[in-house]
Order: structure tokens, then C-alpha cells, then sequence
């Protein structure tokens, strides 16, 4: 009898356990606003940091318990509301969202249940050290020194810079457990985050031990950091973010030198100072193209120098660190055109923020080496979200319909969709409405307007008579996936005194729908018209030619298409003769 109750004992233990793991709802809190003071040590690798966070039950059910993530090399010291200390449990909590693999997570009984819509605030205090470290690369198999130059977040004297979410979570996060072995996991977890986090704010309160010498340069990606002072020792900047959804916070401490240019800063280490010329020179180069289409810059484009000569480069907003000595001199103008498009224009929403900064790459291309460079550039992106394409089409994630929707570029997380797909779409815009109309179309675009996805392409419909909702349908609220075109038939008929008349049918077997050129080949020319073709449709077009056509190539790579093979149809000389 004792034996048998102790058994079923053990089981509503369990069972309790089992209930608890169901109701932990780690999303259920958006983390509305910060207020944190950070105190950085670079000679002991350390962080300090205390402050009020205040959280808002955004899930649709009461909360009594919140959830408070940090780094695993950070521990928790205190959380309190209200002055008093409150319960709170903590565990390691394996997640590939830090560069560690791991949180310290910290489950808080708060004094009161908070109702859907509710905030609480939470004063909290925690502090550790945030040193190299690449076990979440490294367990998944990547070689060290590889897994070292992705995530080279790390305090120390000689060199810091830490990247917040998705790196180090060196400020308190709330997130279920992201996994890198499980394809693109990690982007979706970062991607609800971003979402739930989007209209949050951050106040942050540096103070920096600069010892005797000249204090070392203090860079972050904040939106305003007008506060920067030293005073006996200790430097501080008072830093904000706002719309913090679309940064990650990241800080960087270094003995930096300077090269300044209109427009753009490269802080550069050390000996770095042709690399950082260069730089500077390729940006000032590319400003004018930008100006044209972008407007003229909202904030100064900053480029600091990484330590690591192999650290892979890291954009935030017009911030990009990058390790300059090992940058191609080549690319320079291409990378300086996609970080002054981050400068001159920004939006909250993904494919247009970075699909407009990879479109201006293309811009520029076209600008240095004529259309058919850019076009191989655009083709160099679509085949690699194209591929990905046919293999979902294989093997797809979620219902056809439900998974056209989430893969939309208003609502995707994916990266290859909203910078490679969105480079695309903004390209076919292009042709379709021609650089003027665009570039008014940008001009009338306000981020703090931009609250229904239908805002920008409102904007673009309103510079242009053609009705354009079919192909903001098929590419930019739903993935209808590709167009796939091919010549379906072409008639020749001899016009008089000597042209010829060609009647083509282009068949499109995708379901997407596009705008695509179409050119007519003769002996010593060729002519290129436009025609439009829906998804799993026809369009017919005619083309006068002044001399026998020869071949007929639809799409010259500027519509990303699942098949390009069949895009060439020979005409026999006896079919164009008669
Ligand atoms: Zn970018």
C-alpha cells in the first residue's frame, strides 16, 4: 500500500512537470522596453548590467510566470518588481539563438498575473563574461577555425565587439530553443522574435573603464547616441534604439583610427590604412548613383575594421564590420552601394530593406559594367533561391496554400527570399515602370507610415496607369513560386515591301506571372519587345522585322525563372519565307 502511493506520488510529480512544460509559454511576453546600464571591462572580458525591463503579455491568455533569457557565460544575480526579490528558477537552456549554444534562463513567478494586453516591469541585475566562443558551430560539426571567424563576438582588451540577437544574447531575450542542425530553425525563431519585438524600445546606459591612455573608440548601431563623454576614467555613452526589431544592438571597442569622407567613416585598426582609403574612395565614388535613386542619406554610413583578418562581415543597419585588409579592392563599390542604400533609406520590413540594398547593388553593376553585368548578378541570386524552390516544390513544408503565405516576401523569414527574391522583384518593378516613376514611387515611401504590407506597393500602383495587383499578388503577399516560359509557336507572315510579320505565343508553365523580354534575332540585328504572361497562361505578341527572323529568346535573365533551358526557339528558314 505505502509502496503503490509512492508510486502514483511519483507520477503526479511527473505528470505536474508534464503540465508545467505545456503551460511555459516562452513567446507569450514581448519584451516592450529596456532601460539597462551596462558596464563593459574589456581587461576582464566581463559585462555588467542592471536596469528595468518591462514586459507585455502579448498571447492571448493570463501569465503568472515570465521567462528571462541570457547568454550562458552571463548569470543572473537578481529580479525584483516593485524593489521586492521575486521567485524565480533557474536552468541552462540548450539554443543555438547564442554563439554558446546555451542560455541562462531564469522562470519568474510574477507577483501578479498579468491579463493579455498587460505590462509588468522587472528591475533585474545580472553580469559574467562574454569571451570567444563557437560551441554551437563547433558541436554541429564546423571546423574550429571556422566556426571562430562566424562568431567572433567577444570582450577583451585588445579588441571588442559583440553582436546582440542571433549572437550573443547579452541582453535579456525570451525564446523557445533554436536549433542550427534543423535547417533554417534558427532564422525562424530570430524572425518571430523580430516580429514580436518590432515596435520595442531600448535605452542603454554605457560606462566603459578607459584606463590611463587615450580612451579606445566606442562604436554601436543605436538610433540616436548623442551622449558620449569621459570623465575621470570612465566613458559613457547614453545610447536608443528604436523599432528594435530591426536591429540587433551590437557594440564595438577598439583602438580605432579614422578616415572620414563625405558621407561615409572607416574606423580602421592599426596599419590598415590602405585598405581603409580605398574603401572610403570606392563609397564616395558610388554616392551619387545612391542620392539619385535613394535619396540623400538619413545618418552617415560607418565601416569599422575587424581584428580577425578571416571574421566574416556583419551588417546592422548602415554599420557594417568587416575585416578590411582582406576585402577585395575590386568589390569595394559593390559592398559600399548596398551600406549607403542602408544609409539613405530604411523600412522596417525585410524585403524592402535589403532587397532595395542588393537591387542598388545590381544598379551599380549596370552603371560600372554595363546590363549584362547586372543581369549576371541577378542571375547569380535567382539560381540559388530557384533551386531551393523546385526542392520544396518536392517536398513541401505546409498546406500549398497556407505555405504560399508564409513564404511571401511581406511575411518570410528567409533570407535568400528577402534579399536574392526581392533584388528580383525590384528589378522586374524597374521594367515595368522605368527608373522615374520608381524612384518617385521611393521618394514618397515613410517608414513610420509603413504599417499595412500593402503600403509600398500602394505607393508603386500610384506612379503607374497599368494595373499591377496581379504581380504584387503572385510575388510579394503569396510565393506563387517561378514563371517557366518557352516559345509555344511562332508564325511568319511576309509583309510588304519586304518586313515580316511574326505572331508568337509564349506560354508560361508556372504560376507565377511576369513582365519578360522577348528578342526577335535576325541576320545583322535584333529587336527586344516586352510582353506580359500570367502564371499557367499564354501571351501573344507581334513583332515586325525587316529581315527573315532567325531565333527568338524569351527572358534575358532579368525574370528568375525555375527553368531556363527552354528558353530558345529556332525558327526553320523555310517557316520564316513564307
Ligand atoms: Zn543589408
Amino acid at each position: 500500500m505505502k509502496l503503490r502511493s509512492l508510486v502514483l506520488c511519483f507520477l503526479c510529480v511527473l505528470l505536474a512537470s508534464v503540465v508545467n512544460a505545456f503551460a511555459l509559454d516562452r513567446e507569450a511576453f514581448t519584451f516592450a522596453k529596456y532601460d539597462l546600464n551596462v558596464r563593459i571591462e574589456p581587461e576582464q572580458q566581463r559585462l555588467g548590467v542592471r536596469g528595468t525591463i518591462t514586459l507585455r503579455n502579448d498571447s492571448p491568455t493570463p501569465q503568472k510566470i515570465a521567462v528571462l533569457q541570457i547568454s550562458s557565460s552571463l548569470s543572473w544575480s537578481s529580479i525584483k518588481a516593485g524593489g521586492k526579490p521575486l521567485q524565480f528558477v533557474l536552468q541552462p537552456y540548450t539554443s543555438d539563438i547564442d554563439h554558446t549554444g546555451a542560455l541562462s534562463e531564469a522562470i519568474v513567478t510574477l507577483p501578479e498575473t498579468v491579463p493579455p494586453k498587460g505590462t509588468v516591469d522587472l528591475e533585474i541585475a545580472y553580469e559574467g563574461v562574454i569571451v570567444l566562443d563557437a560551441t554551437r558551430l563547433t558541436r554541429i560539426g564546423a571546423p574550429e577555425a571556422q566556426a571562430n571567424s562566424s562568431d567572433w563576438d567577444q570582450i577583451s582588451p585588445k579588441f571588442t565587439a559583440a553582436r546582440g540577437l542571433g549572437y550573443v544574447a547579452w541582453y535579456p531575450i525570451a525564446t523557445e530553443a533554436a536549433d542550427l542542425s534543423e535547417g533554417k530553425n534558427l532564422f525562424e525563431v530570430l524572425g518571430r522574435w523580430r516580429t514580436r519585438e518590432i515596435a520595442s524600445t531600448m535605452h542603454l546606459q554605457f560606462a566603459i573603464p578607459s584606463g590611463e591612455d587615450e580612451p579606445p573608440e566606442f562604436l554601436v548601431n543605436a538610433t540616436t547616441c548623442p551622449i558620449a563623454h569621459e570623465v575621470q576614467h570612465l566613458f559613457a555613452a547614453d545610447c536608443t534604439y528604436r523599432l528594435l526589431g530591426t536591429l540587433a544592438p551590437t557594440f564595438v571597442i577598439a583602438d580605432y583610427e579614422i578616415v572620414e569622407r563625405a558621407g561615409i567613416a572607416v574606423h580602421f585598426l592599426h596599419g590598415h590604412d590602405a585598405s581603409a582609403n580605398n574603401y572610403a574612395d570606392a563609397a564616395e565614388k558610388v554616392i551619387p548613383l545612391i542620392t539619385e535613386w535613394f535619396g540623400a542619406a538619413r545618418n552617415k554610413a560607418e565601416t569599422a575594421d575587424l581584428i580577425d583578418p578571416n571574421s566574416a562581415p556583419y551588417e546592422s543597419g548602415s554599420l557594417l564590420l568587416t575585416p578590411l585588409t582582406s576585402a577585395d579592392p575590386k568589390l569595394a563599390g559593390l559592398t559600399a552601394a548596398h551600406q549607403l542604400t542602408h544609409a539613405a533609406f530604411f523600412s522596417p520590413r525585410p524585403w524592402i530593406n535589403e532587397g532595395l540594398a542588393h537591387f542598388a547593388q545590381a544598379l551599380y553593376l549596370e552603371q560600372q559594367r554595363g546590363r549584362q553585368a547586372a543581369l549576371d548578378y541577378i542571375g547569380l541570386h535567382s539560381s540559388a533561391f530557384a533551386a531551393a524552390d523546385q526542392q520544396r516544390e518536392k517536398q513541401p513544408a505546409a498546406p500549398p496554400s497556407e505555405d504560399e503565405v508564409n513564404r511571401s516576401l511581406v511575411n518570410t523569414t528567409d533570407e535568400e527570399l528577402y534579399r536574392s527574391k526581392a533584388m528580383c522583384v525590384w528589378w522586374m518593378l524597374r521594367g515595368m515602370l522605368g527608373d522615374q516613376a520608381l524612384k518617385k514611387a521611393f521618394a514618397s515611401y515613410h517608414p513610420e507610415d509603413d504599417k499595412e504590407p500593402s503600403y509600398m506597393p500602394r505607393l508603386i500602383q500610384a506612379q503607374t496607369q497599368r494595373d499591377l495587383e496581379w504581380f504584387f499578388d503572385d510575388w510579394v503577399y503569396r510565393d506563387r513560386g517561378l514563371p517557366d516560359f518557352k516559345v509555344a509557336s511562332a508564325f511568319t507572315r511576309k509583309t510588304l515591301p519586304d518586313g515580316y510579320m511574326l505572331t508568337i505565343t509564349v506560354e508560361n508553365m508556372g504560376s507565377a506571372g511576369a513582365e519578360v523580354p522577348l528578342t526577335v534575332k535576325f541576320d545583322g540585328g535584333e529587336i527586344t519587345k516586352r510582353l506580359v504572361v500570367r502564371g499557367k497562361s499564354n501571351g501573344v505578341i507581334r513583332v515586325e522585322v525587316p529581315k527573315p527572323p532567325e531565333e527568338i529568346v524569351v527572358n534575358d535573365g532579368s525574370v528568375p525563372e525555375s527553368d531556363t533551358t527552354n528558353n530558345t526557339f529556332k525558327i526553320e528558314a523555310a517557316d520564316a519565307s513564307k
